[in-house]
């Protein structure tokens, strides 16, 4: 998709059962947002979204599962085998429709472009007590399980808040602008996205920054990839596409997380 060569040592299968595992401890972990019209909002934007995805590196069935945990720290990620989180708290940052797709585009990116493969690839290499031919044999034994969790980006920390490499990060914001576009949503949204998201003071501590994009290189970026988005924007709009997911009252809104 990016023509970037991939070191991805694991098989696309075990990525998946992983991501499923993983999302099944977070759900019983954490606390679901058992709020109606919240949960249809994040469930209708995350569909325009994950429509206009190829099907590769989804579900067996094609369909996605979308839940809304009440957490309140702005952050959400997806996982392979079609998984995605939204905490509520994210949707105090993205405050449209538009922003909550530039968030879940860039998210599936993540899962589409195989970076939790790569990172745990990465991880593998460079850990020596653990081989090659271990984690194939066994990906899932509970002795890798931070492994597991640091390379898919799973938890409280990861997803938005605790992103990828650079390069990573950079790759999952223009394809993500490309999807949001492609699903009918004004891909200059997602500048405003990552600008709101610069305020509440994200991505990631400070220890982090270094190997993040900043915010500006982020926004650049976002602004250099407009003009290609765009286009698929005005394709997908004259195509009849144009997703209308109505966002609740703010009931759920902490005030004190507001930027
Ligand atoms: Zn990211």
């Amino acid at each position: 998709m990016t023509g970037r060569k991939q070191l991805t040592l694991i098989d696309d299968d075990k990525m998946d059962a992983m991501g499923i595992a993983a999302f099944a401890s977070l759900k019983s972990e954490g606390k679901l947002s058992q709020d109606k019209a919240l949960n249809a909002y994040v469930g209708c934007v995350a569909a325009a979204i994950v429509k206009v995805i190829p099907k590769e590196n989804g579900p067996d069935d094609g369909r996605w599962e979308v839940l809304v945990f009440d957490d309140p720290t702005p952050n959400a990620f997806a996982l392979p085998g079609g998984k995605i989180g939204v905490h509520v708290g994210m949707l105090d940052v993205a405050e449209t429709p538009g922003q909550l797709a530039a968030v879940l585009g860039h998210e599936v990116s993540h899962v589409l472009l195989r970076h939790g493969n790569e990172r745990m690839s990465q991880s593998i290499l460079a850990d020596t007590a653990m081989s090659t031919a271990s984690v194939a044999a066994g990906a899932a034994a509970p002795e890798y399980q931070d492994l597991i969790v640091g390379g898919l980006g799973v938890g409280a920390q990861f997803g938005v808040l605790l992103p990828f490499s650079r390069k990573h990060e950079s790759e999952a914001d223009e394809v993500g602008q490309i999807f949001m576009a492609r699903a009918g949503y004004y891909p200059a949204e997602a500048i405003t996205l990552w600008q709101a998201m610069a305020r509440v003071g994200g991505p990631g501590p400070a220890q982090w920054q270094s190997t993040h994009p900043s915010d500006e290189t982020r926004i650049q970026r976002l602004r250099a990839n407009l003009p290609k988005a765009m286009k698929e924007y005005e394709r997908a709009r004259a195509a009849g596409k144009n997703p209308k997911c109505k966002r609740p009252p703010d009931e759920w809104i902490n005030p004190e997380a507001l930027p």
